[in-house]
């Protein structure tokens, strides 16, 4: 197979794009490094950003005196960053709250990140959306998405979103376009966490994302790109029955695993187990870090990492990266998941399967999700 000129040209200036994004400050001769590109074609790509604005290059001292690394004798060095004057409107869409961060190229938030607690209605949604947009001071280039549900990227179109039936349609988008005065580059929430935990410089190659929210999903990463599948269903875990469990799902469905390990499947538990309707879940969360993972909790523990092991069994993939409210309640409950993946894989035979609790860093996946908007070249 050949690739076009300009397929192979995106595909280097991607993994320019990422670089930069990765390493916070860098220099030319190290991103050719991390890109394995030639020194030119990293020049040609950077030069290009920087006439673009997407770039800034500072003069840097090196530590302990003027001799130069690196560059051409007597030039100082120069340290690249992703910068510019571009500002996107970074919108997270939540089950309870929505999350709006004004942000610059390199995903850092420029203004205390808001949030609202997420209506019922789309023009509901719309009008807070456009309340908060008009706190931050200044135009948005693009405004960058996340949605939780069964997201068609290719139509635009959110197809099926359980816990929030009312976004369910193009009309969000539509929205969300006006409210931000932008137009909007959209992504599925956990696709957006498994794009932020590439961008942070420590993810293997290939790595099966886990997030437990308000939800539960999973998404793919097989050698340094999201796994694409024929449908825009991939990674719905959370969505796997679990014998003997009959408690019903918002998708409609008895026992998806979903309902033992979300927030509220958690909370549903918590409050059988005490025998207190309304424990919350601080009470849960207190409760958890001072006793570890206890008997009401450890079957849901168990359900959950037999359908992390169906995922691994099917993929082949050893990193296993979990993401959200279940694993940042205590250091324990990462280590059992990651204990029971192994115990019901054919990894955990002969194989080491590497579990990671990591993070939520979705600003920073949305931003890779405007690069190729970003990196286009101009018409
Ligand atoms: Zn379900």
């Amino acid at each position: 197979m050949s690739l076009h000129a300009s397929q192979l040209r995106t595909l280097s200036a991607r993994r320019v794009f990422r670089a930069l994004l990765m390493a916070g400050g860098t220099s030319r001769a190290d991103l050719a490094r991390a890109t394995h590109l030639s020194a030119v074609t990293v020049g040609k790509i950077v030069d290009e950003m920087l006439g673009r604005g997407l770039v800034r290059e500072e003069e840097t001292q090196p530590p302990g005196g003027s001799q130069s690394r690196g560059g051409t004798m007597g030039r100082p060095p120069r340290t690249l960053h992703l910068g510019g004057k571009r500002r996107f409107l970074a919108v997270e869409l939540g089950v309870r709250r929505t999350q709006v961060a004004w942000v610059g190229i390199d995903g850092t938030p420029l203004l205390p990140i808001q949030s609202f607690p997420t209506p019922e209605s789309v023009s509901d949604w719309r009008t807070k959306l456009a309340e908060m947009r008009l706190t931050f001071d200044g135009h948005a280039d693009r405004m960058l998405l996340s949605l939780p549900g069964v997201f068609d990227a290719e139509r635009g179109e959110l197809i099926c979103s359980p816990n929030l039936p009312w976004s369910e349609g193009r009309q969000l988008l539509e929205a969300a376009a006006d409210a931000g005065g932008a137009p909007v580059i959209a992504v599925q929430e956990i696709q957006a966490l498994a794009l932020g935990h590439r961008a942070s410089g420590r993810a293997a190659d290939s790595f099966v994302l886990v997030d437990f929210g308000d939800g539960v999903g999973g998404a793919v990463m097989t050698g340094g790109e999201l796994l694409h599948s024929p449908l825009p269903l991939c990674g719905e875990l959370g969505h796997t029955g679990v014998h003997g469990n009959r408690r019903r799902c918002a998708c409609g469905a008895v026992g998806c695993l979903e309902t033992l390990v979300s927030r509220q499947g958690l909370l549903q538990s918590f409050q059988a187990a005490s025998g207190s309707k309304a424990a919350s879940w601080d009470d849960l969360r207190e409760r958890v870090q001072r006793h570890g993972a206890e008997a009401w909790l450890l079957p849901s523990l168990d359900a959950a990492g037999s359908v992390l092991a169906g995922a691994i069994n099917l993929l082949g993939i050893q990193s296993l990266v979990l993401t959200g409210d279940l694993p940042g309640l205590h250091p324990d409950i990462g280590r059992i998941l990651t204990e029971r993946a192994v115990q019901h894989s054919l990894i955990g035979r002969f194989g080491k399967l590497d579990g990671e609790v990591a993070p939520r860093r979705r600003i920073q996946g949305l931003i890779t999700a405007a690069e190729d908007y970003l990196l286009q070249p101009e018409a």
